[in-house]
C-alpha cells in the first residue's frame, strides 16, 4: 500500500500512468522500489498545479499529487523490488541528454536573434555589437554553448558505445550542468543587451528565461551535479581529454 505526498510530477494531471518511486527498506542502497500506478486508481488525488516562475512553454504543468493507501502488488514492480535507484539513474542519465538538446536549441536561438538586434540598434554613437563589453557576452555566451553542445555529444556517444550508465553519469552530469548554466546565462545576457526591450515580452527572452531558470535546479539541482564530478575527479575516474 502507497501512502505519500509528491510534489514536482511534471503532466502528472494529464498522465494515465504514473512512475512512483517509494521505499520498501530502510536499506540505503536498495531501499527504494519504483511501482507503476494508474494515475486514476483509488486513493491517487491530483492535489493541484503548482504555481511557478513560468507559465508552462510545453503543454504540461507541475504537479502536486497524494497518495493515499493505493494497493500495489508484484504486477506493478517496475524491475525488481528494490531496484529502484538503479533504474532511475538508468533513466536519468539519457534523459539529462534531451533536455540539454532542447536547451541548446534555445540558447542558440536566443544568441542568433541577440545578433540580428545588436547589429541593428546604435547606443553610444556605434552599434552594440560593436561595443566590446557587448561583444564579451556573445564570445562567452557562444562558448558556453559550444562547450555544452561538445559535453552532450560526447555523453551520448559513450551511450551509444554501450557503456553502462554508472559510468557515464557523471558525463552526463556535466553536460546538464554546463548546459543549463549556460542557457540562464545566455538568455540573461540577451535581456541585458536588448535593455528595456529585453525586460519586456516583447522579445521572448523575459519568457524563456522564467522557463529556464529551473534548469539548474530540476533533475538535481547545480551543486549536486557538481558534487558527483569532483568525486569522480578525487577518485581518479575522470579522462578528460579524448
Ligand atoms: C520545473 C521542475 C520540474 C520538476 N519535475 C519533477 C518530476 O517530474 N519528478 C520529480 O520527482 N521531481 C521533479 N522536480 C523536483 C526536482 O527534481 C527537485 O526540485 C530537485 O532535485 C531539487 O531538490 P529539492 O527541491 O528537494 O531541493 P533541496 O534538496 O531542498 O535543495 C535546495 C537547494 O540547496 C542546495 N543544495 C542541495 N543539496 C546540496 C548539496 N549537497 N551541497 C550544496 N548545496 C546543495 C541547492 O542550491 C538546491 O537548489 C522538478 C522540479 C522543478 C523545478
Amino acid at each position: 500500500m502507497i501512502n505519500g505526498r509528491k510534489w514536482y510530477t511534471t503532466g502528472g494531471r494529464d498522465a494515465s500512468f504514473l512512475l512512483v518511486m517509494a521505499r520498501t527498506s530502510d536499506d540505503p542502497l536498495s531501499g527504494a522500489t519504483l511501482f507503476v500506478v494508474n494515475r486514476h486508481a483509488p486513493g491517487v488525488t491530483y492535489l493541484r498545479d503548482i504555481p511557478v516562475m513560468a507559465e508552462p512553454l510545453l503543454a504540461h504543468r507541475e504537479g502536486e499529487l497524494s497518495f493515499d493507501g493505493v494497493r500495489v502488488g508484484p504486477q506493478d514492480v517496475l524491475g525488481g523490488e528494490g531496484w529502484g535507484f538503479a533504474l532511475a539513474q538508468q533513466r536519468l542519465v539519457p534523459a539529462r541528454l534531451t533536455h540539454c538538446m532542447r536547451w541548446l536549441g534555445l540558447a542558440d536561438r536566443a544568441l542568433q536573434l541577440s545578433r540580428e538586434h545588436l547589429n541593428r540598434r546604435v547606443s553610444f554613437g556605434k552599434r552594440l555589437g560593436e561595443h566590446q563589453l557587448v561583444q564579451l557576452k556573445l564570445a562567452e555566451g557562444a562558448m558556453a554553448v559550444h562547450a555544452g553542445d561538445l559535453m552532450t555529444l560526447r555523453c551520448a556517444w559513450m551511450l551509444e558505445q554501450g557503456l553502462d550508465h554508472q559510468e557515464v553519469k557523471v558525463w552526463s552530469s556535466m553536460a546538464k550542468t554546463q548546459v543549463a548554466q549556460a542557457l540562464c546565462k545566455v538568455l540573461d545576457d540577451a535581456i541585458q543587451t536588448h535593455g528595456g526591450l529585453g525586460y519586456s515580452d516583447d522579445v521572448p527572452f523575459a519568457r524563456w528565461y522564467r522557463y529556464a531558470r529551473a534548469a539548474r535546479i530540476a533533475d538535481g539541482p547545480d551543486e549536486v551535479h557538481l558534487i558527483t564530478i569532483a568525486r569522480a575527479l578525487l577518485k581518479g575516474r575522470l579522462q578528460l581529454l579524448t
